[in-house]
């Protein structure tokens, strides 16, 4: 079956078919005071040097900052109490605490936030750039969706994300700073005036127990910042957030994957949408690059796999494409003898898409065969009327988080 690609796609002129990729990516260009959000320890300590701090001093000094920054959440060098005025006021001279900067909060009444950043453009007086960052809490856990791309070079014909041209690569600030400003908003660090309202978790002493890379952009083609930025969320002595609970999802580049496992270690999760190639061809273009058989044996040689290591491979339902009782039973074929999940995502429409959500009925017939087979494949009784939602392609709409908005995010949430 064809599917015409929405309007915008990026086509290759010789074919018609939807480019893999789109190119040139935009730069990132730093402001000329610094953040000092998201730099390494390494990267930390150099910075301290280039404004005379002793070398002796340096590793204190880095550890001192690392609390303050990751444990504490200041905002102001003047909270650093145990660091020397003198060396609080040369901080503040060079560098900011600045995390993007917060356009626009949504809060739903089941507790769901939604944030729309500004991100510096390249050139100045140019459109600023624009990332979401969402949190979806449960009873248990507070899971923050975050972003790697402004847009995405990709191009997933069900993705709105993949329509949007501007592409650029967050830096690891960008990317850790999602994180700070939902604990900002949510007051989640210590000794802070806890947010309060409906559907926040109620078990834990943190609202942001989870993360998942599956907001804006392919992960994977932002390797060394997400890789660095995701260092800083795991470490003990800041964020804090264990590498368990931080999810990766990527479109199947596979030959990242392994690169992923060794220096991310984060779970794994794979958007397959798909049984077959010719149909993933023109769902994901990647699989044109790395078709299936290339990115199961990835995920085999995944490291650390196991009945409490699984990979989650994620599947969006759309109606009379990809949701049949034999593309089902190829799924548990497929998956045979890999430790896995299926997360069923329902289809987030969004303006001019020629795909729509399976029907609900359709979703959980589907959900049966995988769970017969023994896979854990949960998706959620809707509320309301209707279902839907993923974080990829909330940027676009304005209006406050549907019901249906809502659930599809819960459903990518849960990848535990
Ligand atoms: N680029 C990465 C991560 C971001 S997208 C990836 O593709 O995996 C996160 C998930 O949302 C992916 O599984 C993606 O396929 C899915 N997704 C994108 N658009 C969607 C939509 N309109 N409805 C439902 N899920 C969608
Ligand atoms: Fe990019 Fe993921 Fe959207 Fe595909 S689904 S276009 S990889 S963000």
């Amino acid at each position: 079956m064809t599917i015409s690609p929405h309007p915008g796609t990026v086509r290759d002129p010789p074919t018609g078919a939807i480019a893999i990729e789109k190119a040139p990516l935009e730069r990132y260009v730093a402001p000329d005071k610094p953040s000092l959000i998201g730099l390494s320890r390494a990267a930390l300590g150099e910075a301290l040097g280039g404004v005379g701090v002793p070398p002796a001093q340096a590793r204190m000094r880095v550890q001192q900052l690392w609390h303050w920054l990751y444990f504490r959440g200041a905002q102001a060098f003047d909270e650093m109490t145990n660091v020397s005025k003198d060396l609080r006021a040369t901080l503040e001279r060079h560098f900011t605490l600045a995390r993007p900067e917060v356009v626009a909060e949504q809060v739903s009444v089941d507790g769901t936030r939604k944030w729309l950043l500004r991100l510096p453009s390249e050139h100045p007086g140019e459109r600023p750039h624009e990332v979401e960052c969402v949190y979806i809490p449960e009873a248990d856990r507070g899971t923050l969706c975050l972003s790697s791309q402004v847009g995405c070079t990709l191009n997933c014909s069900f993705c709105h994300t993949g329509t949007q041209r501007l592409v650029r690569n967050l830096v690891p600030g960008e990317i850790v700073g999602q994180i700070m400003v939902a604990r900002d908003r949510l007051g989640d660090w210590p000794g802070a005036e806890r947010a309060h309202g409906g559907g926040l978790p109620a078990q834990g002493d943190r609202f942001i127990s989870n993360i998942v890379m599956m907001g804006m952009g392919e992960p994977l083609y932002n390797f060394e910042a997400v890789r660095d930025a995701l260092a800083i969320a795991a470490d003990g002595e800041g964020l804090s957030i264990s590498k368990r609970r931080i999810t990766l999802s990527t479109s199947g580049v596979v030959p990242m994957i392994a690169r992923a496992g060794a220096e991310i270690g984060a779970m794994l999760a794979v958007s397959l949408h798909a049984v077959e190639d010719e149909l993933r061809n023109e769902l994901v273009p990647l699989n044109r690059k790395y078709p299936i058989a290339d990115l199961l044996a990835a995920c085999r040689n995944y490291p650390g796999l196991s009945n409490a290591r699984r990979i989650t491979f994620e599947y969006v339902m759309l109606k009379g494409v990809n949701d049949s009782l034999k593309h089902a039973k190829a799924l548990v074929r497929l998956l045979k003898g890999i430790p896995a999940k299926v997360n069923l995502i329902p289809f987030n429409p969004w303006p001019g898409t020629r795909y729509e959500c399976s029907d609900w009925e359709q979703i959980e017939k589907f959900s049966e065969v995988v769970f017969a087979a023994g896979y854990a494949s949960p998706v959620r009784t809707p509320r309301g009327r209707d279902i839907l939602a993923a974080c990829g392609q909330l940027k676009s709409a304005s209006e406050k988080l549907s019901a249906r908005e809502r659930l599809a995010l819960r459903a990518m949430a849960m990848t535990d």
